[in-house]
């Protein structure tokens, strides 16, 4: 019988966990689907990893790894893929917030021969208005940059296995998880589901932390923003030419000695955009910095006693034996 893993993770969720796994667990075997869920908790500062390890003494079904520090969510969705063992990968929050509901669905569009199931976003559920604001820009620059309608994708969505090895198998470190099963193609299905309302704890990410996010994915997914300052650089060039016939012209008429405020204001924006463009080439070399370290994406300091093999400290987990 096929097997479903269900990757989860978690950065200081202590109060989600035991009703996480009971949710799942309850769901799974009343639809009689074979699971197993793991569990990343993402260098949390509470009792997450204890409470995964309560969990996985309980159910044999569940196990989980422990980061040795915050590593975000992108290196806990792929720590979490290399600990699957199941032929279907679902990641999902481990808040609820994506509802279990929707499994058997995709599940079932998975037996029918789907290799992508996509969790598209009805409804962005309650949010503040910040968070509403801050989401809607964020979408809308990734969806420019990748040229994908990313507006309502999210993390919330099954893979087949050779699509999961397809994605672990990518050598690089900046991974944005949402545009790579769009990148990766295969026969893509898509199911639809209501935010739902977060239980316990609050959301993790601030304005900041996402605008971050945005910044670094679209650096890693795009180089438009660097033919941006192209573009920018041939806008300044044609608009030299016209003011530099200009004062060409005066001083042919002899009117050249006013004219202040136009050096200053050139001087003012020609310099702004000027580092503007240093920044953004900078930013990408920062980029390539990054990746030609080849530092590991994240570093487990703890896996669950139901795991065996060399995980710990490992990069890259040896495939587990079960
Ligand atoms: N998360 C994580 N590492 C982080 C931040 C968040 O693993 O650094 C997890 C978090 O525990 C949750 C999921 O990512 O399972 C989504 O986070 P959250 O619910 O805070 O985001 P939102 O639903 O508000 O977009
Ligand atoms: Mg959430």
């Amino acid at each position: 019988m096929a097997l479903l893993s269900i990757v989860l993770p978690a950065y200081n969720e202590e109060q989600n966990i035991a009703n996480t796994a009971k949710v799942l667990a309850g769901l799974l075997a009343e639809n009689e689907i074979e699971y197993e869920l793991v569990f990343i908790s993402d260098g949390s500062g509470d009792a997450t990893f204890s409470e995964i390890q309560k969990a996985a003494a309980e159910n044999p079904c569940i196990k989980g790894a422990e980061f040795s520090r915050n590593f975000g969510k992108e290196a806990g969705i792929f720590a979490g893929l290399e600990l699957t063992t199941g032929d279907a990968v679902i990641v999902m929050d481990c808040d609820l917030q994506h509802p279990p509901q929707v499994i058997p669905q995709m599940w079932r569009l998975w037996q029918e021969g789907a290799e992508v199931v996509e969790g598209v976003k009805q409804s962005r559920g309650r949010e503040s208005m910040a968070h509403r604001l801050s989401a809607g820009l964020f979408y809308r620059i990734m969806s420019r940059l990748v040229r994908m309608d990313m507006s309502a994708s999210s993390d919330f969505k099954l893979l087949d296995r050779k699509v999961v090895d397809v994605l672990l198998a990518l050598p690089e470190r900046n991974t944005f998880f949402r545009a790579l099963s769009f990148w990766a193609g295969f026969r893509t299905e898509t199911v639809r589901y209501e935010v739902q309302e977060r239980q316990f704890g609050e959301s993790k990410w601030s304005f900041w932390s996402l605008m971050k996010y945005a910044v670094s994915n679209a650096t890693s997914f795009s180089t438009l923003p660097l033919q941006l300052v192209t573009v920018i650089g041939i806008v300044f060039l044609l608009f030299s030419a016209v003011l530099a016939v200009q004062t060409f012209v005066k001083f042919l008429m002899g009117t050249a000695v006013e004219g202040f405020t136009t050096v200053i204001l050139l001087i003012l924006i020609v310099g702004g955009f000027l580092m503007l463009s240093l920044g953004i080439i900078g930013h990408y070399i920062a980029r390539i910095y990054e990746e030609v370290k080849g530092r590991p994406k994240y570093i487990i300091s703890h896996v669950t006693d139901n795991i065996r093999g060399e995980v710990v400290g490992a990069w890259k987990a040896r495939r587990v034996e079960k």
